[in-house]
């Protein structure tokens, strides 16, 4: 017989479990409460509330559990809010532009709920059944929006950084087991491997820098490539690059071009860089984790050209398929490619069990217990479909633009670039002042400000040594009234600094 409610002599830590009917109330009772302290997170009327840090840490009591503490959910609710709702970054706020944080789609939250609570680990078909089959498809759908062929395949993986060290690694095991007939996986470090080099643009994301240390390459092993006045790699740039490597008697083993890159947006000449791949026979990287989502709009086609063309593809559905974090994806043209991660342990997937029928998607990924992030994406697809995405991707893109028109002959500011996608890169110009080290001060000194007063979150990067302030838009419900206010914070925060010091 199924009961609704727990029998008054269960207390609340008997029916803590997700377990059986008795604690289908709790769950329901729980959920609710939570609903209604997340939705009161939506009327926040800052970004942020300004709290001090120090502040934050002298909440020893909320912050700390003792072992025999059993707070109701009413107490532990009225904990989180007062420790961490009422003071934690709201990404959905239109003063937020500081980093790539989307604001979550509700039908992915569902999803994001129902994969916790049942709690599928997809690494293996015994533990996942239609999970992996969900997984493959989302997978399939990613391949086919990016021009993959049919031999292309991928796996979810934890964000755009391990997607990078997987293509990393794939190149060098690759290149290593053709060329010179080594298997790393099985034997480790060859000499040769010490010349290997990759290729990106100056202006790649750092993780690739990160990722070659971390498989033992070194920072050595990536050579940035220069970049032209849009922040692109030049091509010519990049061959004179690899003939001086190979002069110097190192090893060209893969070029990873960049489809928007973290800073300014900007895209790599994919298609060209594709034939210079080619004709090197070397791996072809696109990490795409900021600009892969654009292949849903109309707008960055021409930009995305010779994606298609790519050995494998980094891309970050929590940027910009507005997932909650983590949903990202490592796409590879041959799946036999993933043979240089593929592992078979006894007690998981003993390779003489294996069956094309019921796949393990741990033979693809560098983790082993692993969630079900594929289900948020799936939900969105199905509901939200992926013609409104792209929209909300156009709109973030012509809100930069727009915003780009509105500042660029403002005296007040100097605008670097014209976005390509959904950032801007500029800094605040006091009047009479040229000296950088000043300027950079005082940039610093708004984007603090914002901050600390809860008035805005924007970003700071560096160009040529130089402090800059930057937008990231990524909010379709964002306004460009909403910008034009943040601006003025800017400006009149500027002003205020000058007249104070
Ligand atoms: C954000 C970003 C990454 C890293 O992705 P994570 O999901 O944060 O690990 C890699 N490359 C580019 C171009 C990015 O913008």
């Amino acid at each position: 017989m199924l009961v609704d409610t727990p029998s008054p002599s269960m207390t609340a830590q008997e029916t803590a479990l997700f377990f059986d009917t008795a604690s289908k109330y709790t769950y329901e009772t729980y959920t609710k409460k939570a609903i209604g302290y997340i939705t009161e997170f939506l009327n926040t009327e800052k970004f942020y509330s300004g709290v001090l840090p120090e502040s934050l840490r002298s909440k020893v009591s909320l912050l700390q559990a003792n072992p025999s503490q059993q707070l109701s959910i009413d107490e532990t609710l009225e904990e989180i809010q007062e420790l961490y709702l009422e003071h934690t970054i709201a990404f959905h706020h239109p003063t937020y532009v500081a980093h790539l944080n989307c604001p979550v789609l509700i039908p992915a939250i569902v999803g994001d709920l129902i994969a916790s609570s049942v709690n599928t680990a997809v690494e293996t078909w015994d533990q996942s059944t239609s999970a992996t089959l969900i997984e493959q498809e989302m997978i399939r759908w990613t391949c086919e929006q990016m021009g993959l062929p049919a031999t292309a395949d991928g796996v979810f993986t934890s964000g755009g950084t391990q997607s990078n060290f997987m293509a990393l690694l794939l190149a060098r095991d690759h290149y290593a087991y053709v060329h010179y007939g080594l298997n790393l996986k099985e034997h480790g470090w060859s000499d040769e491997v010490s010349k290997f080099r990759f290729f990106c643009s100056e202006k790649a994301h750092f993780s690739i820098k990160k990722n070659a240390a971390l498989l033992g390459m070194g920072y050595d092993a990536v050579i940035p490539v220069a970049t032209d006045h849009q922040m692109k790699m030049k091509p010519d740039a990049l061959v004179q690059a690899i003939e001086k490597e190979k002069q110097a008697g190192m090893i060209p083993i893969a070029i990873i071009g960049t489809a928007g890159t973290t800073d300014f947006g900007s895209f790599d000449p994919l298609d060209t860089i594709a034939t210079i791949a080619k004709e090197y026979k070397i791996w072809f990287h696109v990490d795409g984790a900021y600009g892969g989502g654009y292949i849903l709009t109309d707008t960055h086609q021409e930009q995305l050209q010779g994606i298609e063309k790519a050995d494998s593809v980094t891309i970050d559905f929590h940027k910009t398929m507005f997932q909650p974090v983590c949903s990202s994806a490592f796409l590879v043209r041959d799946t036999a490619n993933f043979k240089y991660v593929s592992h078979y342990a006894d007690y998981l997937n003993p390779l003489e069990h294996r069956d094309e029928e019921c796949p393990n998607l741990i033979e693809k990924s560098i983790q082993t217990t692993r969630r079900f992030d594929a289900l948020k994406l799936w939900f969105t697809l199905k509901m939200v479909g992926a013609k409104t995405i792209g929209s909300f991707l156009e709109k973030v893109h012509y809100l930069a633009v727009e915003l780009y028109h509105s500042m660029k002959d403002d005296p007040c500011f100097e605008v670097i670039h014209q976005p390509e996608l959904s950032t801007l890169v500029f800094r605040y110009i006091a009047s009479g002042i040229t000296h950088d080290p000043i300027l950079d001060t005082i940039n610093l000194h708004i984007k603090n400000t914002l901050f600390k007063t809860g008035q805005a979150s924007i970003a700071c990067t560096k160009v040529d040594q130089k402090l800059y302030l930057k937008f990231t838009l990524l909010n379709p419900k964002s306004t460009l009234t909403d910008l034009r206010a943040i601006v003025q914070m800017i400006k009149n925060t500027g002003k205020n600094y000058k007249t104070s010091n």
